[in-house]
């Protein structure tokens, strides 16, 4: 049976000449041989579509909004860059990541800090930005604030939102699952109630948001809207105790993206506005008279996930008895830990010959000792050869981002593709890029 070629995967810009996958111009494999693999390749035009996507869905939202984009799904200052130049917020949890913003010139006023531990260090340096809001996780984060803002010498007032735990399961890998009681995320009904309590009675806090984030991959929205819901009444029940009104409304991100061509998919457009009309209806049922607050979507992997592919190299094929291969790529568990960590599954393709009939199927394995480096258990693929390359599309979303130098691998370097130039946006890592933190042991040296 003829399968089609499942465009919907691979950035916008990728099309098929003669016989070759192409990205505008550049003819994947060729390219990928001549610049080197392994390598990740990122397209503006995939961003700036779900971005637009986002946006058209928001408008059914009567007051403003705001879309920020999760920076733990990948980060450079580039990409910090051209996040500003759409106008979007950026949602970081860590000093590393808030590094990076500062770098790029990113607005302090249109970050949020997140994290369910943070550190006094990180919070301090969030206080004197200062940062659009710092999200609270937990009771323990309040003590830590009270006594910071007692040392700030000034009247400077710290801008909050409460992390909501609604109690919901999402239908998502448990690993994803964040919106629940067992998890280590958010505060539960009372312990918000009584947060927003202390930071009311606080000179120097102010709580101005609600917030929640359920889990990531999430393709039924019934558990979202649900999550809405809590954080809208919650709202309600603040402004009926007298609370300040709430002015920003988060239900986090964690919209679902295909990565197979078995997977589920969301249209960003009708699922951002299923969210805004929901929220609409119930704002005005709970919070009637309160002016709108602004409706903040925080997705990382829906907006960027499908604009990365990751190109590599063929080193070996060994053929086994039961008619299988395993086929060796320079790509592995450290550039894409997602297979190993939660099972992802991942379809990939020869872009030299993408509509070849598969001769059987195929493990896809990098060089790292762990037998787990696996990046594809079960790939359908024509006939390969060491030397050929391999194109994994859906790459742009947690790989960099929490990729390791396991076995002293070197990050890859990271193109980025706007209209038809191809710029260079991180450079490989070098082994003087590892040894640059080493120091001399004394009598060693
Ligand atoms: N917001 C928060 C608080 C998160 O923890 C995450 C992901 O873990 C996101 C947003 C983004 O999720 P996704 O990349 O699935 O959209």
């Amino acid at each position: 049976m003829h399968t089609p070629f499942p465009f919907h995967l691979w950035p916008l810009t990728t099309h098929l000449r003669r016989g070759r996958l192409h990205m505008r111009h550049i003819d994947l494999a060729a390219w990928a041989t001549e610049a080197g693999a392994p390598l990740y390749l990122y397209d503006a035009a995939t961003l700036n579509e779900a971005v637009a996507a986002y946006r058209q869905g928001l408008n059914a939202w009567p007051g403003p909004s705001l879309i920020t984009y999760a920076a733990k799904a990948w980060l450079s200052r580039p990409l910090a860059q051209a996040l500003r130049r759409r106008r979007l917020g950026l949602d970081v949890v860590s000093e590393g990541e808030m590094g990076i913003a500062a770098a790029a010139g990113f607005p302090p006023d249109l970050i949020h800090l997140h994290g369910n531990n943070k550190a006094p260090a990180l919070l301090r340096r969030a206080i004197a930005q200062p940062v659009g809001a710092i999200v609270v996780d937990n009771a323990d984060e309040i003590d830590l604030l009270e006594r910071l803002a007692a040392d700030e010498m000034g009247e400077q007032v710290i801008p909050l939102w409460l992390r909501l735990n609604p109690n919901l399961l999402a239908p998502t890998h448990r690993y994803r699952q964040t919106g629940h009681h067992g998890s280590k995320f958010g505060l539960g009904r009372d312990e918000a109630t009584a947060a927003a309590e202390r930071i009311r009675r606080h000179p120097k806090l102010r709580l101005e948001g609600v917030h929640t984030h359920i889990g990531s991959q999430i393709f039924d929205l019934e558990p979202f809207l649900a999550a809405c819901d809590h954080l809208i009444a919650f709202a309600a029940s603040l402004h009926q105790a007298g609370q300040e009104t709430i002015r920003y409304l988060c239900p986090g991100g964690g919209l679902g993206q295909p990565y197979h061509p078995d997977d589920a998919r969301l249209d960003l457009a009708q699922a951002a506005n299923r969210i805004a009309s929901h929220c609409a209806a119930a704002w005005t049922r709970y919070n009637q008279g309160v002016p709108f607050p602004t409706l903040v979507l925080e997705p990382g992997r829906s907006l960027i996930a499908r604009a990365g592919v990751a190109l590599y190299t063929v080193g070996s094929v060994r053929h086994l008895e039961d008619g299988s291969r395993i086929i060796a790529v320079d790509g592995s568990m450290a550039d894409n830990i997602r297979p190993a960590l939660y099972g992802a599954r991942y379809t990939a393709c020869l872009p030299a010959a993408p509509l070849s009939a598969p001769i059987g199927p195929a493990r896809i394995v990098g060089p790292l000792c762990e037998s787990g480096d696996i990046l594809i258990g079960d790939l359908p693929l024509p006939a390969v050869r060491p030397g050929d390359t391999l194109a994994v599309p859906v790459s742009g979303a947690y790989h960099l981002s929490m990729a390791s130098n396991y076995n002293a691998t070197l990050f890859p370097p990271v193109y980025w593709l706007e209209d038809d130039h191809l710029s260079l946006m991180q450079r490989r890592q070098t082994v003087a890029d590892l040894l640059q933190r080493d120091l001399s042991l004394p009598n060693y040296a």
